[in-house]
């Protein structure tokens, strides 16, 4: 079976309809996933502005012994600030990952059928389907730049006056107290009283 649409324009309609999959109607062969996934349908507004552009995965979705594993790669983009300037900056993104997820089992058999060591890097699927959408943000967000930067020459913002300093310098004393000349200077100070 093949789930996939090209970018149209109803693209929307059928990314919401897409994201969830019903894991019965995930075939014993597998599925293959070719998602484009329209910019902003991943919700990712607490972290910062979101995605500029669409997000792209191309992957399949294996089922075994009840256990479903979602396997591709995908391709996004964050749009960010940077953390010296604050000016707006896109870091693209490339994953290539596998998801393991084990349907939600009742807790008393969970105890019966007791927890192995390698269950431990499995999700628990809740509910009866596998959502791409929350899948896909987790990949998001776990390659969200620590500190974002437009340029590893970015001089950033003026402490004082807040100027863009990669715009021109901006005539405030940029001299950083170093502490070895502030405690000569008060020695100095106090010699000179
Ligand atoms: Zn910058
Ligand atoms: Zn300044």
């Amino acid at each position: 079976m093949y789930y996939g649409f090209a970018a149209g324009v109803d693209s929307k309609l059928k990314a919401s309809k897409i994201m969830r999959i019903k894991i019965n109607e995930i075939p014993e062969q597998g599925l293959e996933l070719n998602l484009d996934i329209p910019a902003g349908s991943i919700d990712v507004s607490d972290i910062d502005e979101g995605f500029l552009g669409d997000v792209r995965f191309a992957g399949n979705i294996s089922v075994s012994r009840r256990r479903f594993t979602v396997s591709g790669k995908m391709n996004g983009l964050w749009n960010l600030r940077c953390a010296r300037c604050l000016k707006k900056i896109t870091s693209p993104v490339k994953s290539t990952f596998q998801v393991f997820l084990t349907p939600s089992i009742p807790p008393d058999e969970n105890r019966i059928r007791g927890l192995k060591d390698d269950d431990m890097d499995e999700s628990v699927l809740i509910g009866n389907e596998i959502d791409m959408n929350q899948i896909l943000r987790e990949q998001m967000i776990l390659h969200l730049p620590m500190k974002p930067i437009c340029s590893t020459s970015c001089r950033g913002l003026c402490p004082h006056c807040g100027k863009d300093l990669n715009l021109g310098s901006c005539g405030c004393d940029a001299t950083p107290a170093d502490p070895r000349l502030a405690k000569l200077k008060e020695f100095l100070d106090r010699k000179g009283e």
